[in-house]
């Protein structure tokens, strides 16, 4: 599986000459799966620069929805295949209760917001509310509510083996011991565990995290203890801070590699534009 990061920033977007290298785009990742499909992880601004489909391909893609703050899905109507007639594009995003997710999105793709109404998108265009296990292309995807504020899912993404678990937006540290509680009692734990690829918020330093707590994010620590329990063996820093500079997330990283003391394979601060394969 490829995995493609298009927006690695948290919140809303980051643009400016100190945050250029790691990117100010907010989340967006794409994976290319071992049969070429496409499957797209959250609409943040970074979904805006994927290439269009090529002519002759099949124009059909998945956008899988941890869940509706705006900086998930503000790159929505920016995303060229909605305006594709011929394009096929499956949204997933997170049930709740009795309002189904087209009408949800609708709140933000409608007037005033939009100058667009989200029933007269050109493409042909399902929005589904996620249910725990579905496939897409050859993965099977399963998606799991975590600790955040509002409903939000993570995903697990199997594909040829590949285990990709994809939490963006995540406080497992609220109410619960991630050193020593049982595992199957922190959040996010069965998306995470034994992932081949780990793309986790790192939101916070611990020092900020003492004025945040409950606000939905984590704390570079936490975010360390959760990997380690987890059992992932390479971990993505994701959901920058909108004002970290590079300099700053270069430290926080440093960081990060020193709390994992070899515990994991790898440990990196997600990159904009960057691509990795990702096997068993
Ligand atoms: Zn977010
Ligand atoms: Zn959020």
């Amino acid at each position: 599986v490829r995995v493609k990061f298009w927006g690695v920033r948290g919140s809303i977007p980051a643009p400016g000459r100190d945050m250029a290298r790691y990117g100010g785009n907010t989340s967006c990742v794409e994976l290319t799966l071992s049969d070429g499909s496409q499957l797209i992880l959250d609409a943040g601004t970074g979904i805006r620069e994927l290439p269009r489909f090529d002519v002759g391909a099949p124009h059909t893609t998945h956008v899988l929805l941890t869940h509706l703050h705006l900086d998930h899905i503000q790159g929505l109507m920016f995303f060229a295949p909605l305006f594709d007639r011929e394009a096929d594009v499956t949204v997933w995003g997170p049930p709740w209760f009795d309002s189904p997710l087209l009408s949800r999105l609708g709140r933000y793709i409608s007037a005033p917001l939009a100058p667009v109404e989200i029933r007269e998108l050109p493409a042909l265009v399902e929005f589904v509310d996620a249910p725990a296990y579905f496939n897409v292309g050859p993965a099977r995807v399963e998606a799991r509510l975590v600790n955040h504020r509002g409903p939000t899912l993570a995903y697990r993404i199997v594909d040829d083996g590949a285990v990709i678990a994809y939490i963006p937006d995540h406080e497992p540290a609220l109410g619960q011991r991630i050193d020593d509680s049982p595992g199957e009692w922190i959040s996010g734990y069965s998306i995470a565990r034994d992932a081949d690829l780990l793309i986790h918020d790192a939101q916070y330093t611990d020092d900020e995290y003492g004025g945040h707590l409950g606000w939905g994010h984590s704390a570079l620590s936490d975010t360390m203890a959760f990997a380690r329990r987890s059992g992932a063996r390479r971990l993505a820093l994701f959901h920058h801070d909108p004002k970290r500079s590079d300099a700053e997330i270069d430290e926080l990283s440093a960081q990060a590699v020193d709390l994992a003391g070899g515990d994991l394979e790898q440990v990196f601060a997600a990159t904009e534009l960057d691509t990795l394969d990702v096997s068993r």
